[in-house]
């Protein structure tokens, strides 16, 4: 349990962690899906602008770069959000166009969203975007073609594997440290998977969003400094920007689960963050990538899909 050992503060030895946001409002997400859909999007009130804004004053504050997953659907309507992210001096990484599932998605469907968002980023920017966030991380088993087509995009790294077991997503055994992937055309792509503590023979998420809600934040904290290795490996942190946003409209004809999910402690989650921002030191998915021992594994697409 935590304890005061488990508190590293901002010190020279702290390892850069990966502070990464998913720009999506709150009517994109997958546990919603059943109760709105993508036809309604246009006609619901948008939240993301002002809440991204909010995120953004708070890492100015704490002088913290982050990694901003654009969805294109976003990206499209809100080009000057982006563009303030890309001048602020943050990372701007691509989180598709739709927010569909990617194993549900036929592959040159993938392949033509792919492309259409991550140009549009990078007309926005005028910066390369080389990052890419699935769709509830829906790379999985069933889905590494996607990183075929993510490598002939242009994109050199993803963030989009969990290794967990879930029921939407996770490739269960994969690495939990930044790791690279041989894929099946033979091109390279570093993978930056999602935080995972391992306790006692568990697998525990401590990535953040709804984890990060949920659970008491001294626990949150232990878990997250346990997954480094005790400060000796740099982790992934994630959060959406509906996640601060109490004043959501919400869903009562959603399941008891997906409301569970959603809506959990939202007006707790800002505080949350930036004890979080105090506690361990942050930056870009691309800088914590790049101070991470380069001793990373290798590992091709095909034993990946032997794995577990
Ligand atoms: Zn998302």
């Amino acid at each position: 349990m935590p304890g005061s050992d488990a508190r590293p503060r901002n010190t020279g030895q702290s390892p850069l962690h990966a502070m990464s946001i998913d720009v999506e409002d709150y009517f994109h997400v997958a546990a919603l899906s059943n109760v709105i859909r993508p036809h309604q999007w246009d006609s619901l009130p948008s939240r993301v602008e002002q809440n991204t804004e909010r995120l953004l004053m708070l890492f100015d504050k704490h002088q913290v770069k982050a990694t901003f997953f654009v969805l294109g659907w976003v990206a499209e309507r809100f080009p000057a959000l982006v563009r303030k992210l890309s001048d602020h001096g943050h990372e701007i990484a691509s989180h598709g166009y739709s927010h569909q599932l990617i194993y549900n998605q036929p592959p040159e469907e993938f392949r033509q969203e792919t492309l259409r968002s991550k140009a549009l980023l990078e007309d926005i920017t005028g910066t390369a975007v080389e990052g890419y966030r699935a769709a509830s991380y829906s790379i999985t088993r069933r889905s590494l073609w996607a990183l075929d087509i993510l490598s002939e995009a242009g994109f050199t790294w993803d963030s989009s594997i969990f290794p967990i077991r879930h029921d939407r997503y996770g490739i269960p055994d994969s690495p939990s440290a930044p790791y690279s992937i041989e894929t099946a055309s033979g091109a390279v792509i570093r993978e930056f998977p999602l935080t995972t503590a391992h306790i006692m023979g568990l697998s525990i998420p401590a990535a953040g969003g709804g984890y990060f809600r949920q659970f008491p934040y001294p626990l949150f904290r232990y878990l997250f400094y346990n997954a480094s290795g005790s400060g000796a490996r740099p982790q992934m942190f994630y959060l959406h920007p509906w996640e601060i946003d109490p004043g959501q409209p919400r869903y009562t004809n959603a399941s008891w689960f997906s409301r569970f999910r959603h809506y959990t402690n939202l007006d707790r989650c800002y505080g949350r963050l930036e004890r979080l921002l105090g506690d361990f030191r942050f930056g870009t998915v691309s800088d914590s990538y790049n101070t991470y021992d380069p001793d990373k594994t290798l590992l091709r697409s095909d034993q990946m899909v032997r794995l577990a």
